[in-house]
C-alpha cells in the first residue's frame, strides 16, 4: 500500500511539474533546451541577409512542359534560373547555383535538346562569380550550398565552389551516382555538374542548417525523389520559402496543375508525388506565414530586388 501510495504521489508530483513545463511559452521552453527543435516561428533565430542572384534565362517553345499541360501547343515561355545567397552571421550559404556559367561564353546560348526544348542564355554579368562580387564576396567565401535537387539548372556551378559543403538529399545524390561518373542529371548541361569527390553532407529528410531554425531545408520529393525547399527566416521580411522545382510556376501551384515536365520523371510516380509536394509546400506556407518565391517564374520575381540589394 505504502509503496503504491508513493507511486501515486510521485506521479502526481511529476504531473504538476510537466503541467508547469507545458504551460510555459514555447520560447521559454526552448531557452537552453538542446533537445527542443528551433523550427517554430516562436523559437527560430534569424538569417541576416537574403540576396537574389540572377542566373540568366531559358527560352522554351512550349509552356505545356513547364507551366500547364492545358496551355495551347506552341505557347512560348521564359524561365528564370535564379540562385539565392544567404548570410548568417559570418557564414555564407547558397541555395542552388544556377546554370553553368560557361553558357555566358556561347553566342547563341545552350540549347538543351531534349523533349523540353529550352535554350538557356546568360551574360557575363549573370555568372555566379559576377553576381557574388555584387555582395562583396568570392566563391571561396561560400561555406554551404543547399541544393534543391540534382538538375543541372540548379547545380550548374558547384565545381567553382571547391571548398563548399553541398547539402543534398541522399535520394537525389544516390540517384545521380547510380548513373555512373559524376552527377550530371537531366537536363544535361555542358560540364560536370559536380564531382564525385566534392564535399557533401547527405540529408535524410528535413534539416536545420544552423541549428537555430533560421534556415530550414524541408524534404518534399515530387519533382525528383529527393527534392527539397529552403525556408529562410528574416527579421524584417519574415519567412521566405524558396521553391526549387517543387513548384515551377506560381500559376501551376495555385491551380494545382502539373506541368508536363513531371512526366519525364516517370520513376518518381509524378501523378501522386508532385501533388504531395504541392501540399507540403502549402502546409509550410500556412504554418510559417511564409512568402513563396517560385524560382523559375520570372513574373514572380518582377517586383523583387536583386543583388547587391538584399532582404533582411
Ligand atoms: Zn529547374
Amino acid at each position: 500500500m505504502k509503496r503504491s501510495g508513493g507511486l501515486i504521489l510521485g506521479f502526481a508530483a511529476s504531473a504538476v511539474l510537466s503541467l508547469a513545463f507545458w504551460s510555459m511559452p514555447i520560447s521559454a521552453q526552448s531557452a537552453g533546451d538542446p533537445f527542443r527543435a528551433k523550427d517554430t516561428p516562436q523559437a527560430a533565430g534569424f538569417a541576416d541577409r537574403l540576396y537574389i542572384l540572377d542566373g540568366g534565362v531559358g527560352h522554351a517553345g512550349s509552356a505545356v512542359a513547364w507551366d500547364n499541360m492545358l496551355a495551347p501547343p506552341g505557347t512560348p515561355i521564359d524561365i528564370s534560373a535564379y540562385a539565392h545567397l544567404i548570410k548568417h552571421g559570418d557564414t555564407w550559404m547558397m541555395f542552388d547555383t544556377s546554370t553553368n556559367d560557361s553558357i555566358a561564353n556561347m553566342p547563341n546560348g545552350f540549347l538543351q535538346g531534349s523533349v523540353n526544348g529550352i535554350r538557356w542564355t546568360k551574360t557575363q554579368a549573370q555568372t555566379m562569380t559576377a553576381q557574388l562580387k555584387l555582395a562583396g564576396i568570392t566563391p571561396a567565401d561560400i561555406k554551404l550550398i543547399g541544393i534543391s535537387h540534382n538538375h543541372a539548372d540548379h547545380t550548374g556551378n558547384i565545381t567553382i565552389f571547391k571548398n563548399s559543403t553541398v547539402l543534398i538529399q541522399r535520394l537525389d545524390y544516390e540517384q545521380a551516382m547510380d548513373k555512373g561518373g559524376n552527377p550530371q542529371g537531366p537536363p544535361s548541361m555542358p560540364g560536370a555538374v559536380f564531382e564525385r569527390n566534392h564535399p557533401v553532407s547527405l540529408l535524410d529528410g528535413d534539416y536545420d542548417v544552423f541549428g537555430d531554425g533560421s534556415v530550414l531545408l524541408f524534404f518534399v520529393g515530387g519533382h525528383t525523389p529527393g527534392s527539397q525547399v529552403c525556408l529562410v527566416h528574416l527579421k524584417n521580411t519574415g519567412y521566405v520559402l524558396l521553391s526549387g522545382d517543387a513548384v515551377h510556376f506560381r500559376s501551376n501551384f495555385d491551380t494545382r496543375r502539373i506541368p508536363r515536365i513531371e512526366l519525364a520523371n516517370d520513376e518518381n510516380h509524378w501523378l501522386w508525388t508532385v501533388p504531395l509536394a504541392f501540399d507540403r509546400v502549402a502546409a509550410l506556407l500556412s504554418y510559417y506565414h511564409a512568402q513563396l518565391w517560385v524560382h523559375h517564374d520570372i513574373e514572380d520575381y518582377k517586383e523583387r530586388k536583386f543583388a547587391p540589394q538584399y532582404y533582411d
